[in-house]
């Protein structure tokens, strides 16, 4: 399939073609046309998928097209609004309204909190048709009377499952209150969770569904296979897979921020080039060693879940599961990370005896139990005992059971949320 036949508006077209995309992806193919029919949608998408430009070019037909053009008009409230969970995402998706809005008359502003108000609010007054806002500022917003939503045509969650995890549940209902009763509701999310389900049924009315998940894709082109080995084990034998096999560009996830950092420094200690990013690494370290990643300077980047949402690499040869995320939808995302776009691509799990739990859940939910392979020199003991209740004192492994994993919605990604946002005012 073509953009062409899609039926977007020639402007749009233009723009996209400008991008040099001519092939919709997946849930391109699948949202635009829904949308553009005006229905309401779920869709379970992760980053990397396309879904920015699925919903924003559908969107933009919508506004220039019909008896509601109002695109040319003054003094506007905005038509449409996007809620996302983070500075950096409302950015990303402003940016993208504005590439591929460039030859409508369109205007847009991403909103967020951790930078001055004042100038939002200047933009604001001059007319907005697309708003992209994360929650706290934009009630901030709301409060000081500087926004009106009562003309929102269409609303857009996106990344609606990491706005739950970010605790934006409450703001999210209080700014669904505020919009008018007839309007398009589009969601994104990358699991189905039953909370995701729920704030679907409430919001969505008779939704086309869309569900491009990695669970569907990966497990054709991933090679997965389970390493089960010891704890004390995990260190040497990660050190050995990455020297005896040569391998380059692995992202390996570890459960914790601390668990996270200490593995990276080991690894670095055996000549490993590594660097960890997680919720406490700033921005700037973050994209640093991110593009260090992608430029091959580094072997290996260790990353925690929620860190590693925000990775846009195209094609990750190898995945590593240092650890066994505690939630099992996270395996998913995890290993979605490669074999990308039909590639080839292999995870590997090093499993110990207290992660058995967790595997079965993780093959329940993949619904096919995994290879297990075995490794000379770091075979599972015999003797492994069972987890300990109450974890020993003193200095503990990553993953000990005392450790808490990287709590979400702590200045996640290292940015401010609005909350810090609101202190800076
Ligand atoms: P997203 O999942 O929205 O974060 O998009 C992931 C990346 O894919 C972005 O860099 C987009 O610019 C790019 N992209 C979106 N649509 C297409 C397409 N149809 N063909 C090629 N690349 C695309």
């Amino acid at each position: 399939m073509q953009f062409s036949e899609l039926g977007l508006k020639a402007e749009i077209q233009r723009a996209v073609a400008e991008q040099g995309y001519d092939t919709p992806t997946p849930i391109q193919q699948q949202a635009i046309p829904a949308v553009m029919t005006g229905r309401d949608l779920m869709a379970t998408a992760q980053t990397g998928t396309g879904k920015t430009a699925g919903f924003t070019l559908p969107i933009l037909h919508r506004l220039a097209s019909g008896p509601n053009d109002r695109l040319t008009r003054i003094a506007k409230t905005p038509r449409v609004l996007v809620l996302v969970p983070t500075r950096e995402l409302a950015i990303q998706v402003e940016e993208s309204v504005r590439t591929y809005g460039k030859y409508l008359p369109v205007n847009s502003l991403a909103v967020f909190g951790g930078v001055g108000i004042n100038p939002q609010i200047a933009n604001l007054r001059r007319g907005v048709d697309i708003l992209v806002a994360t929650p706290g500022r934009l009630l901030d917003h709301v409060q000081q009377r500087t926004v009106d939503l009562s003309g929102i045509e269409i609303f857009v969650l996106d990344e609606a499952d990491r706005m739950l995890d970010m605790g934006f549940i409450r703001d999210i209902r209080k700014v669904i209150a505020l919009l008018p009763k007839t309007r398009q509701n589009l969601m994104f999310s990358a699991t189905f969770s039953p909370e995701i389900r729920e704030l679907a049924g409430g919001l969505l009315h008779d939704p086309a569904s869309v569900d491009v998940a990695p669970r569907n894709t990966a497990a054709e082109t991933v090679t997965q296979r389970v390493i089960e080995t010891d704890r004390e084990k995990k260190k040497a034998l990660l050190c050995h897979l990455l020297t005896s096999r040569g391998w380059h560009q692995v992202l390996v996830f570890a459960r914790t921020k601390h668990g996270a950092d200490a593995l990276a420094r080991t690894l670095d200690k055996a000549g490993i080039k590594s660097a960890a990013i997680h919720g406490d690494k700033s921005q700037g370290a973050r994209t640093r060693a991110l593009n260090d990643f992608k430029d091959g300077k580094l072997v290996t980047l260790v990353a925690t879940d929620i860190a590693a949402r925000g990775i846009d690499i195209d094609a990750l040869p190898y995945v590593i599961n240092y650890e066994l995320p505690n939630v099992p939808e996270d395996y998913v995302h995890r290993i979605g990370r490669t074999g990308r776009a039909g590639m080839e691509g292999e995870a590997l799990s090093l499993v110990c005896h207290d992660e058995r739990g967790q595997l079965k859940d993780i093959e329940k939910l993949i619904k096919r139990s995994l290879e297990r392979v075995v490794i000379e020199g770091f075979e599972q003991s015999a003797s492994a005992a069972p987890r300990p209740v109450q974890p020993p004192r003193g200095p503990r492994k990553p993953s000990a059971p005392g450790k808490s994993p990287e709590k979400r919605g702590q200045k996640t990604h290292g940015q401010p949320s609005h909350r810090s946002g609101q202190r800076h005012r």
